[in-house]
């Protein structure tokens, strides 16, 4: 899952990242409504946490032209204004929830999973493939029974394996989709995490779900 943060306040931006980030989910930051329009217009994310005051171009306007433009990404907005008022106005611009600042975190990130479950792309509670389970609720992963302790990007990378199950995953769509845009793709750091992958799901099992395209990237097979 990947999350867009468009905040001024720099502190409060990278607060906020740094949380998402230990959560599992791939952040990008923009600092200014021009920007935060640009890269939610051309790149693909899973939602948006939109600031409502912001130079260039404030956060009601950018979310009412993403609308316009038939843009669903799911918008959080931020506020600093407690009035209903303000809150309404978020919403008619197109808004999904709202929260105001200062806010706790564990707040934030419960409405952050409301949203990525009832708007961002359809999906169920557990992915399968073969005898290997993921729960997206408890962030528990099984396979034949047997539970498998992941890390957070671990866990992220396996999901997006398992959302695109028999197809082929390139390094770019990894780097994308589970790390952030400003990824160095020349490290080796995509098949580090594919190595610690498979020593956890597939070492001790005799059929192996994870194989390599060679010069393409890798496929998850049950
Ligand atoms: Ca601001």
């Amino acid at each position: 899952m990947r999350i867009l943060i468009v905040e001024d306040e720099k502190k409060i931006a990278a607060f906020i990242k740094r949380g998402l980030k230990e959560a599992g989910y791939a952040v990008d930051v923009a600092n200014d409504g021009e920007q935060g329009y640009y890269l939610a217009s051309s790149e693909e994310y899973d939602l948006i946490v939109l600031d409502v005051m912001l130079p260039k171009m404030d956060g009601v306007t950018l979310c009412k032209k993403l609308r316009e433009e038939k843009v669903t990404i799911p918008v959080l907005m931020l506020t600093a204004k407690d009035s209903v008022r303000d809150k309404v106005t978020g919403l008619d611009a197109g808004a999904n929830d709202y929260l105001t600042k200062p806010f706790a975190f564990e707040e934030f990130l419960a409405r952050v999973r409301v949203l990525l479950r009832t708007d961002g792309p359809a999906q169920s509670v557990k992915l399968e493939t073969g005898d290997l389970v993921l729960d997206l609720l408890s962030h528990k992963v099984t396979r034949s029974g047997k539970e498998i302790e992941l890390t957070s990007k671990e866990f992220s990378m396996l999901e997006y394996f398992m959302r695109h199950e028999g197809a082929v995953v390139t390094r770019t769509m990894l780097s994308e989709n589970v790390w952030d845009v400003n990824f160095d793709t020349y490290t080796n750091v995509i098949d580090v995490y594919i190595n610690y992958l498979r020593n956890k799901i597939d070492k001790d099992f005799e059929k192996k779900l994870i194989h390599t395209v060679r010069g393409r990237g890798y496929i998850l097979k049950g």
